[in-house]
């Protein structure tokens, strides 16, 4: 079949939309007619090269839709579903995931990863180029073969354009407040960056019950959606946002800070904004070549940690039907975080919008 979806040729982009033929889903593979699709910085990142990719590509991997038709040997999912995709399906049998800790499984994302599906192969084509799948899901698309793992079966309560955002940012987001900052009640934190995952780092504090929640945000016009989403203080990320942040606790510093935009400056920086015992949590992602030195001295005496936190930091299927059953309990209140609904001609003005950091999330509508 025909469809529409949003291509990046080449590193630096722009990126086009464009008509491509898709084939039909082979064995454990389904067709999705996408409903909505987030824009997050992992597609940007591939945009600019600081995280390569298989090119060309169909991005985007935040999506939901509903399962239109089904390839051979498909169990998990019927015509008529609505799902989210999940772009860390997991195999429930290795190493990792007999611990618990399914999104650090390779066994199924290998190849997904390779720009293939699991098979090795790609369903999309512009003439005779073959032209790769992004992540196994590339949700810029108005239709999309995908594995029958990937898709997270939902409740129909659930609107699409929040199942997408629960499928990366909110699961990311809420799963290093939970998993990696372990973050409780009487807990005060900050949380540096207020993007999609920022935002939803709040929401998950909020959720956990933490005192204090500190966001930090270099745009002042962020501070209304911070404190809707939960934040208790709005500081203006500049040279004195991390004594800010001490005088918001007691002196001491947070007991937990979360870095939620991968910059080598702002990690090295704000373990000054931790307190002694506490814990730096980084679940912005920077670029594959970055590194950042740390005073491995002040780590010591403080007795600090610095921790990485990746997507759902779980189980991220379990995960998204967790967050959905939250949303529709009126304790994540995802749709606010959308701030802007764009239709997938206007792919750019969404990347725009994201890079201008003044916005929440904005979202690709199809249909
Ligand atoms: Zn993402
Ligand atoms: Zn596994």
């Amino acid at each position: 079949m025909k469809i529409t979806a949003v291509v990046l040729n080449s590193v630096g982009g722009p990126v086009s939309v464009d008509t491509l033929d898709l084939d039909e889903p082979r064995a454990g593979e389904v067709l999705v007619k996408m409903a909505a699709s987030g824009v997050c910085h992992s597609d940007q990142h591939v945009v600019t090269g600081r995280h390569p990719g298989d090119l060309p590509c169909v991005l985007g991997h935040e999506g939901a839709g509903e399962v239109v038709a089904l390839g051979p040997d498909v169990t998990q999912v019927q015509v008529g579903d609505r799902v989210a995709l999940n772009w860390i399906p997991s195999c429930k049998a290795c190493f990792y995931c007999e611990r618990g800790q399914h999104h650090l499984c390779r066994e199924v994302v290998g190849p997904l990863w390779a720009g293939f599906l699991l098979d090795g192969t790609s369903r999309l084509s512009r003439g005779n180029q073959m032209i790769h799948h992004y992540s196994g899901i590339s949700t810029w698309a108005d239709h999309m073969v995908v594995p029958q793992v990937c898709c997270s079966v939902l409740d129909p309560a659930v609107p699409f354009e929040v199942a997408a955002l629960i499928g990366c940012a909110v699961s990311t987001g809420v799963g290093a407040a939970f998993h990696q900052g372990n973050v409780g009640p009487g807990d005060r934190v900050a949380v540096v960056g207020a993007g999609g995952v920022g935002l939803s780092v709040i929401m998950g504090a909020a959720m956990a019950g933490a005192e204090r929640i500190i966001a930090v945000d270099r745009e002042p016009a962020k501070r209304g959606l911070a404190l809707a989403l939960g934040a208790t203080n709005f500081v203006v990320s500049d040279g004195s946002a991390i004594e800010a942040v001490r005088e918001l606790t007691g002196g001491r510093g947070a007991d937990v800070v979360f870095e939620a935009i991968g910059n080598p400056g702002l990690q090295q920086s704000w373990i000054d904004g931790v307190r002694p015992g506490g814990v730096l949590v980084l679940v912005g992602i920077g670029g594959t070549a970055e590194t950042t030195p740390f005073n491995c001295a002040e780590l010591t005496r403080g007795h600090k940690s610095v921790k990485g936190s990746y997507f759902a930091a779980t189980d991220a299927g379990q995960a998204i039907e967790d967050l959905c059953a939250a949303y529709l309990a009126g304790r994540l209140p995802v749709d606010r975080l959308i701030s802007k609904r764009v239709r997938v001609d206007d792919v750019q003005q969404a990347l725009d919008a994201m890079l201008s950091g003044t916005e929440g999330r904005t979202v690709i509508v199809y249909h």
